[in-house]
């Protein structure tokens, strides 16, 4: 694949994160089986401390909530080989915690105990985050440009901070100047876009998205940043159309940029 010059005004690159930096897979195929395989052992371990508290806390409101909603729960079954009250309690959250993740919910409360889980899996070692190899060494490359760098992703800002503070490549949070997910806003929404420009004190104009998603490039573009759309192996199909439309790179090498005076 050719290259892909950006407009000379580019300032700053705006990156999204899965199918972009990161395999699409590395959420479902490792970060997801981790809750699934670790759960029970997480919380009969941390049961006891402050934030497991919370973080049951939370799920139980949850629970609560959805009760009230009619939502479909588990139905909590006798289980002989559960005896006491704290085993029975952690297996009603697992249970509710598996149920919520094969539903594909995206609640609060399924979202902090899978972060506070993650934050241990990351700084223990036993996961790192994945980055495709042209990623980190043509950031630096952008940086030496004078380019900021940011990241756009639907994961939250903890979440993208434990990928880049412990990536197979180290720590690299140091290359990025800021972090967004969707507080401010949907990915396919030009609003967010025209919030994120005015949150960095860029034009959108000289702002430079980099995505896999062609509903999130054309919501950028509306929002009048310049876009480009990363192709990597298992990514979904782009109809001829988008690919007419867009720019399209397979790596990050190929963009072309020019040094900022
Ligand atoms: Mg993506």
């Amino acid at each position: 694949m050719a290259s892909v010059s950006v407009p000379a005004c580019t300032s700053a690159l705006l990156l999204d994160i899965e199918g972009t930096t990161t395999p699409i897979t590395f959420v479902k195929d490792i970060l997801f089986p981790y809750i699934r395989e670790h759960l029970e052992d997480h919380l009969s371990t941390h049961w006891e401390e402050d934030e497991c508290k919370q973080d049951v806390h939370l799920l139980k409101k949850q629970i609560e909530e959805d009760m009230r909603q009619n939502r479909a729960c588990p139905v909590h079954e006798v289980d002989q080989t559960v005896h006491t009250d704290e085993e029975k309690a952690i297996r009603e959250v697992v249970d509710n915690v598996l149920w919520q993740m094969a539903a594909d919910r995206k609640s609060t409360a399924l979202k902090c105990l899978q972060g506070h889980m993650w934050r241990v899996a990351y700084s223990s070692g036993r996961i790192k985050g994945e980055v495709y190899q042209d990623v980190i060494p043509s950031i630096r490359t952008w940086r030496s440009l004078g380019m900021k760098v940011y990241i756009y992703s639907s994961g939250s800002v903890e979440a993208q901070k434990l990928l880049f503070g412990y990536s197979v490549e180290g720590n690299v949070l140091e290359l990025f100047d800021g972090h967004f997910d969707t507080n401010i806003g949907a990915k396919v929404e030009s609003k967010s876009y025209e919030k994120i420009a005015e949150r960095i004190g860029c034009p959108a104009e000289e702002v430079t998205f980099l995505t896999d998603v062609s509903r999130e490039a054309k919501a950028a573009e509306e929002a009048g940043m310049n876009v480009v759309v990363v192709v990597r192996p298992g990514n979904m199909e782009l109809t001829d159309e988008e690919r007419a439309t867009y720019d399209l790179i397979t790596s990050f090498s190929q963009l072309q940029l020019t040094a900022r005076a």
